[in-house]
């Protein structure tokens, strides 16, 4: 990068005597001063000026001879402007004396001199010569107001913008050959360090940053504070520039650095951060880069100030020794910290480990109980974009699996939801927002007419609890029926409506299970399993309260259902007292393709729909859908109320979820995506004497394995086999169904036409590569 100094740089600063400096102004601007008191500046001179009483009457700014008007005018208009766009910033625009002198619209000067001058009025607050002490309240205050003045710069132009000054950190590397001049050995390795950083970092994302007219040098030195550390005033916009938005940031954070310790810097650091995102939230890029903007500061501090001393413009004092000793203590432990690690405490991200590392504390901390990671070869999730999720070895998996991420991971539309509702409210449903109500109007318009009343919760257990309370309160049943290998939820009361998660088989008395039919291999096909059922609940004393069927039967091993039997199943259930629970966890929001709700295909109405998983596309939020008078007959007998559901962030996900379903028309593709799925899989399958069916509804789908097509015999080892070796291919599917050897291929709604290929092309070099069974 090759830059050239600033002429104001290089310039000599003005040397006019304070009684000069007095008769200057007052010839000027004619003001009385009698007293002039110089304060530091790098290229001009600065002066506070007294009355014959000693009160404080303005401060002059006699500015460096190479100094243009143009840039005198634009320091001008920008503050001007900044303040136009929000008057409360603390800014000061230069006193306009009308006078006989010669002048440019923001500056005077007399005709013997070669300076312009500028008069301030004189703003309250001091410098302070470092932040220590300052409150949590006032850093973050500072991060404030550096974003406001970001803000108030924001559509900002001027053509003097564009400038070569070494303070803006954009030109970090145009003091690289200012190093020879740093005579401290550990100095001149850390200095060295930062820079190759900024070149390999910074640099080539540089020009990815956002940018604007920024102050570019937001130091103690340019900003004065009240007692409490309120900024009241940001002075000195000589280096205005156009450059990074977050290098104004940077320059705040290396100035509360000044004084503190390590860790206490980043503490610092991050409260500044906090105030700045409580105005403009940053970008991945902008905090991942921060740290080493900062760094990048620190070091041309260094090499500025040793080369100023080198070439004789600058004397070497005390406070540029402590200055540099410090900046330089703070940069090795960056340095020898590592960038990344460094580069976490002020991002926010998790400091990178080994993923053996990780799976070691996992399995350490929330190990005990929690299922053990998926696969043979555990996946160290990063990132996902639609279908895609990213490796942290950058390996790049087709999800074929997650359900949750109904509209694909990362959407951008629920991401802004939830982000935007975060950063303006979220608290709780006994306060009016129209976000839950609108969600809750447009859940009832899903549903059939009778179901008008809609409860909200957290989790697909939760709404099946709730349900299962709501029909016990109005039936007063005490029974309760779902499918041979269900899953509803991990409550008390619906842990036993999950047998496929109590392997000992051992139900609670007022719990029946039924078999549903099995397509593959023509079982169960008739009302008989149901209808035994029933009776054995009666015969143990139990009415239904309910009977609950997940649409999909995502876990008994996903079979499409015959419409007139899940009908004599609600009729029975209803003429023996209960209730029906369409649990739409699994098979709703569209994972059908034919209908929102996977029930609707029976040709049935339920009295509740439960609601979870795909809900928020991952931000919990969950729902019962019911009629008035069950949800009314409950507030009679009791009260319902929870903290997290239905709040603000919920709602927002949830509408922008459905928004989504509706604007891209999710549903005709799914059916179209799972047919074609279908299909291009048998095909590949064909003369596979292991892949005993495919089938599925829309974009549930199961691949059964068997250990032969001739005797349909279940085989969970070959099932494990083929779903780890597709995701050594890339691919992530899971295994269901009683006897594990059913392969669920559930994607995220966003699965399309066009991920086929990718799939066909895993599964068949899964199944050419996972052992043959012995023939
Ligand atoms: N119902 C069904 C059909 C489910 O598949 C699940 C979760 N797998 C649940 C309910 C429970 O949902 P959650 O995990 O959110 O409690």
């Amino acid at each position: 990068m090759m830059v050239k100094f600033d002429e104001v740089m290089l310039a000599a600063p003005p040397n006019y005597s304070a009684s000069e400096a007095v008769a200057i102004v007052n010839e000027i601007f004619g003001v009385g001063a009698a007293n002039a008191d110089s304060r530091t500046s790098e290229c001009d001179q600065v002066f506070m000026l007294t009355d014959g009483d000693g009160e404080q009457i303005g401060v002059a700014k006699i500015s460096n001879s190479a100094e243009s008007t143009a840039m005198l005018d634009m320091e001008a208009a920008g503050v001007l402007h900044a303040l136009d766009v929000d008057p409360t910033l603390p800014l000061l625009l230069p006193r306009l004396v009308p006078g006989s002198h010669e002048s440019g619209p923001s500056a005077r000067r007399a005709a013997h001199l070669a300076n312009w001058v500028r008069l301030y009025d004189v703003a309250p607050g001091s410098n302070r010569s470092d932040s220590v002490g300052l409150s949590s309240f006032a850093l973050s205050a500072w991060g404030e107001t550096t974003a406001r003045l970001a803000v108030g710069l924001r559509s900002f132009t001027n053509p003097g913008a564009v400038r070569s000054n070494p303070w803006d950190v954009q030109l970090t590397l145009a003091s690289r050959p200012l190093v020879d001049s740093v005579q401290d050995a550990e100095s001149r390795r850390v200095v060295t360090a930062t820079f190759d950083r900024f070149e390999a970092s910074v640099v080539p994302r540089w020009n990815r940053l956002r940018a604007q007219v920024i102050h570019t040098d937001l130091h103690l030195g340019n900003v004065l504070m009240d007692a409490d550390g309120n900024i009241t005033g940001i002075v000195d916009f000589g280096d205005m520039g156009f450059s990074a938005m977050v290098a104004d940031l940077a320059s705040v954070i290396d100035a509360a650095r000044v004084g503190r310790g390590f860790d206490d810097s980043f503490t610092a650091g991050r409260l500044i951060v906090d105030g700045y995102q409580r105005i403009t939230p940053l970008e991945p890029l902008e905090l991942e880069v921060l740290t080493e903007l900062v760094a990048a500061r620190a070091a041309v501090g260094i090499a500025i100030t040793a080369w100023r001393e080198a070439i004789g413009s600058d004397t070497t004092t005390a406070a540029t020794e402590r200055w540099r000793t410090e900046a330089t203590e703070w940069l090795s432990a960056v340095v020898d910290a590592g960038w990344e690690r460094s580069g976490s405490w002020l991002s926010g991200a998790v400091v990178p480990r080994t993923t053996d590392e990780w799976i070691d504390r996992r399995n350490e901390t929330v190990g005990a109980a929690l299922e053990p990671l998926s696969y043979d070869m555990p996946i160290h999730v990063e990132s996902a974009s639609g279908v895609w999720i990213t490796t942290v070895d950058g390996e790049r998996l087709l999800d074929a699996y997650n359900n949750v991420p109904c509209v694909g991971h990362s959407h951008p539309r629920v991401a802004t939801a939830i982000g935007r509702q975060a950063r303006v409210l979220n608290t709780n449903m006994r306060y009016l927002h129209e976000s839950t109500v609108e969600l809750a109007e447009r859940l009832v318009a899903l549903s059939p007419p009778g179901l008008d009343s809609v409860l909200f919760v957290n989790s697909g257990s939760e709404a099946n609890d709730l349900a299962w309370r709501l029909a016990t309160n109005i039936t007063g049943n005490t029974g309760a029926l779902c499918t041979s290998f269900a899953y509803h939820g991990i409550s008390d009361a619906i842990a036993p409506l999950s047998p496929e998660v109590i392997p000992s088989g051992n139900l609670p008395s007022h719990i029946e299970t039924w078999h549903p039919t099995d397509t593959y291999r023509s079982l169960h096909t008739d009302s008989s399993q149901f209808d035994n059922a029933l009776d054995r609940l009666g015969g143990r004393g139990h009415r239904p309260a309910i009977a609950i069927l997940d649409g999909v039967l995502q876990s008994d091993g996903i079979y499409d259902l015959d419409p007139a039997l899940v009908q004599h199943w609600v009729e029975r259930t209803r003429s023996a007292g209960g209730l029906w629970i369409a649990d739409e966890v699994q098979g709703g929001h569209g994972r059908t393709g034919d209908a929102m709700w996977s029930y609707e295909r029976f040709g049935i109405e339920p009295d509740f729909i439960t609601l979870g998983k795909p809900m928020g596309n991952g931000f919990p939020v969950a729902a019962v859908i019911t009629r008035r008078d069950i949800a009314e007959a409950f507030r009679r007998d009791s009260i319902f109320f929870s903290t997290f559901g239905g709040n603000q962030l919920a709602a927002m996900a949830a509408l922008a979820v459905l928004d989504v379903l509706r604007d891209e028309e999710v549903l005709p593709r799914v059916q179209q995506a799972g047919t074609a799925l279908r299909a291009a899989i048998t095909e590949a399958s064909a003369g596979d004497d292991r892949i005993g069916d495919v089938r599925g509804i829309g974009l549930a789908n199961a691949i059964e394995v068997v250990t032969s097509r001739a005797t349909k015999h279940p085989d969970a080892d070959m099932a494990g086999h083929l779903k780890n070796r597709l995701r050594h291919h890339g691919v992530l599917v899971g295994t269901t169904g009683r006897d594990r050897n059913i392969l669920k291929v559930r994607p995220p709604l966003a699965f399309t036409t066009d991920h086929i290929a990718s799939f066909v092309t895993a599964w068949t070099s899964s199944l050419a590569d996972a052992p043959q069974p012995p023939r």
